[in-house]
């Protein structure tokens, strides 16, 4: 199956602001299958590794910040060509260059308040899928 996976979180402020049904049907209407699922809260360890590749990066401690800032909802999507077929649904990263119908350009606040994960690439949709789930919470 690997290929097939990415690992997607809704962020704090999709969670927020209610939209977390709005982009599970926007998941569901594109073809993904919903593998694993969880309403959670990081912790600020949990978002420091999770984003450990940005720690460097002059935004890593408001990333940080906001991603421990009230719960998400993570999911692992199965389809063929998961991780560019949801970057494609996702949009841009910043919400402003997200073309229209993606679910940055109709949900997300900033370039930091998102709305939504998706992996970008195969080694890390796994890396993340396992970050999150164990395997007896796949389906
Ligand atoms: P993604 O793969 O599209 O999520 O983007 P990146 O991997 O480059 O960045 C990870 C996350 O960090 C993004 O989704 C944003 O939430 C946040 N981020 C990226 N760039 C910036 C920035 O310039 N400023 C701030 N405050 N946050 C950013």
């Amino acid at each position: 199956m690997s290929g097939n996976i990415t690992l997607t979180m809704i962020k704090p402020d999709a969670v927020k602001n209610n939209y977390i049904g709005a982009i599970l049907a926007k998941i569901n209407e594109a073809g993904f299958k919903i593998k694993a699922m969880k309403y959670t809260k990081l912790s600020v360890e949990q978002a420091r590794e999770f984003y450990a590749v940005h720690k460097d990066r002059p935004f890593y401690n408001d990333l940080v910040e906001f991603m421990t800032s009230g719960p998400i909802v993570a999911a692992i999507l199965e389809k063929e060509n998961a991780v560019e077929d949801f970057r494609k649904l996702i949009g841009a990263t910043n919400p402003a260059d997200a073309e229209e119908g993606t679910i940055r350009k109709l949900y997300a606040e900033s370039m930091q308040n998102n709305a939504v994960h998706g992996s970008d690439s195969d080694e890390n949709a796994n890396i993340e899928a396992n970050f999150h789930f164990s395997k007896t919470e796949r389906f």
